[in-house]
């Protein structure tokens, strides 16, 4: 018999179960059953928690995602936290534009600055009672005490570890100080901080991705301040006091903060608050294991929306490069990345991104989207806007902008387009606006141009409204015998040019079965007057 401590398949906090040849046969002890499974009982409160000093990246999109299918799995509650205690940081429009990627995303906060909740507010400059509370709580309990040292003398620090090729770190000198000094210097309104007194023989913690881990933070770090002079709190404080009163059962965050946990660790133990259970996700990175570049904009979500990517697609890629599923599949819908999803499977290396694929899990969403009903009506609002920005004033008619048409075109189009942008590129403006073509272009291809308009004439008007892919491509052919003077290849190259004005494009009967016989008769029309006049 032997004991093994597993997670918990369900709410992922760490057991013990006894097992006897491989098989479980026991788990226990009950404590440690009930407090696992009581956290997934409609408890299961996640959060994600960015400084609004900058604009959403997919590196925070995957965390924010990570979170959301978390949440949605376990039946609990996503949250948007803001952490601006930073002030002096905050960048104009980060914060609401945080929230406006994760609904564009589809990954919509439950709780959130914005939709507010219950155990709100949900932006940390609004909580700084909270915190001035808690570090109250932590001087009188003598886990913090207040600092005096002023920059100069911590400058100086600073060099002379440097000088000794240490690396430097606060003396805790003010530890040491008696009441009857503190209260003096607070007396005269000496500009101060909060430290909190870093123990040592820190406990070690499981986290859910990466094991066991400890750090002893008292080892290699001086006291960390956890109220500024301002009044602010820092990060570690205003974490895990929001973490505690928002009632968050589960930190997932980016696995730059795995070395802080254990200083967390020593702050719920300090307050006798009973921790949430820790996930750190392994870094997100490009594909040659370099950082994500942020520089030329080029990983912010909004530049993502802006060149057309879909949504769906940018969660597809991030999560296919990572880990967490079985398998990897592409083409994931946001159900799929729930009901698929199996939080054991995180893995600890980082995840490389390929955005050279991106166009090809956008061709694909692309086409899924196209495929259901609901969807593929908000693409064809998104394309008829897009057609009007163009082409405005060049639109002969205005059945290109009826829904039936461009429903018809994605339809046709679908698996071949990787964004909705290309439609209304010059490669596919024939089927917004009449092409313009010249005599010259038309005397190149054939010496029988109006024989071969009036058979495209005369087939159209035999087919009626009723014309099919595979029924055109067979008459196409059969009409190109009935050219004596030209090639099958020239006369499908007349046939493209009237109908679009160039010389590549989709097949001849996908461009006709798009343009719908009325149209095709208007262009064939004008290749008559156009061979007549000439
Ligand atoms: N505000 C921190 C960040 O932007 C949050 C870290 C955490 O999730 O605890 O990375």
């Amino acid at each position: 018999m032997s004991l093994w401590l597993k997670y918990c398949q369900r709410c992922f906090v760490n057991r013990v179960v006894v097992t006897r040849g491989g098989f479980a046969v026991r788990r226990g002890p009950a404590a440690a059953v009930y407090r696992c499974c009581s956290t997934v009982q409609g408890e299961v409160r996640v959060r994600f928690a960015p400084s609004p000093t900058g604009f959403l990246h997919l590196g925070g999109l995957r965390t924010a995602l990570y979170n959301y299918i978390f949440a949605k799995k376990y039946g609990g509650k996503f949250i948007l936290r803001l952490e601006d205690t930073d002030q002096s940081r905050l960048v104009p429009g980060a914060a609401e534009s945080i929230e406006d990627m994760l609904e564009w995303a589809g990954i919509p906060p439950d709780e959130s600055p914005r939709r507010g909740g219950p155990l709100g507010p949900y932006l940390q400059s609004q909580r700084l009672d909270l915190y001035n509370e808690t570090a109250r709580q932590l001087v009188e309990s003598g886990h913090a005490y207040y600092c005096f040292c002023s920059s100069q003398r911590l400058e100086l620090l600073k060099k002379e570890a440097l000088r000794s090729g240490q690396t430097p770190r606060y003396d805790n000198r003010c530890r040491h100080l008696r009441a009857d000094q503190v209260q003096e210097k607070l007396a005269q309104g000496a500009s101060h901080v909060i430290r909190f007194r870093l123990e040592e023989g820190v406990e070690p913690f499981q986290d859910l991705v990466f094991g066991w881990n400890r750090h002893d933070v008292a080892q290699v770090e001086g006291d960390p301040v956890v109220v500024k002079a301002d009044g602010f709190p820092t990060y570690h404080l205003a974490n895990i006091v929001d973490d505690h009163y928002m009632k968050i059962s589960h930190v997932l965050r980016g696995s730059e903060w795995l070395i802080s946990t254990s200083k967390h660790l020593l702050m719920y133990q300090a307050l006798g608050w009973r921790p949430p259970a820790f996930g750190h996700l392994p870094l997100l990175m490009n594909k040659d294991g370099t950082k994500l570049s942020k520089r030329q904009g080029d990983i912010f979500i909004q530049s993502f929306q802006r060149d057309g990517v879909l949504a769906e697609a940018l969660l597809d890629i991030t999560t296919n490069c990572g880990s967490g599923f079985n398998t990897n599949r592409i083409g994931r819908r946001i159900d799929e990345l729930i009901s698929e999803f199996n939080p054991s499977k995180i893995t600890t290396h980082s995840a490389l991104l390929d955005l050279d694929k991106l166009p090809e899990f956008n061709r694909i969403h692309l086409q899924l989207q196209i495929e259901d009903e609901e969807k593929c009506c908000s693409l064809i609002k998104d394309v008829r806007e897009q057609i009007q920005q163009s082409y405005t004033a060049e639109i002969q008619d205005e059945e290109v902008l009826h829904e039936d048409y461009i429903r018809r075109v994605l339809h046709l189009r679908k698996g071949h387009i990787s964004s909705l942008k290309e439609l209304v590129s010059p490669v596919y403006s024939y089927l917004w606006v009449r092409p313009s073509f010249s005599s010259q272009q038309v005397a190149a291809l054939t010496p029988e141009p109006q024989h071969i308009a009036s058979l495209v004439l005369k087939l159209i008007e035999e087919r009626g409204e009723r014309l099919s892919l595979d029924e055109l491509a067979k008459d196409l052919k059969t009409l190109a015998k009935q050219a004596k003077a030209t090639k099958y290849r020239e006369v499908m190259k007349l046939l493209r040019l009237a109908l679009s004005g160039l010389q590549q494009g989709p097949s001849v009967a996908e461009m006709m079965v798009s343009l719908g016989p009325a149209e095709i008769s208007r262009r064939f029309q004008k290749l008559l007057l156009l061979s007549e006049t000439s």
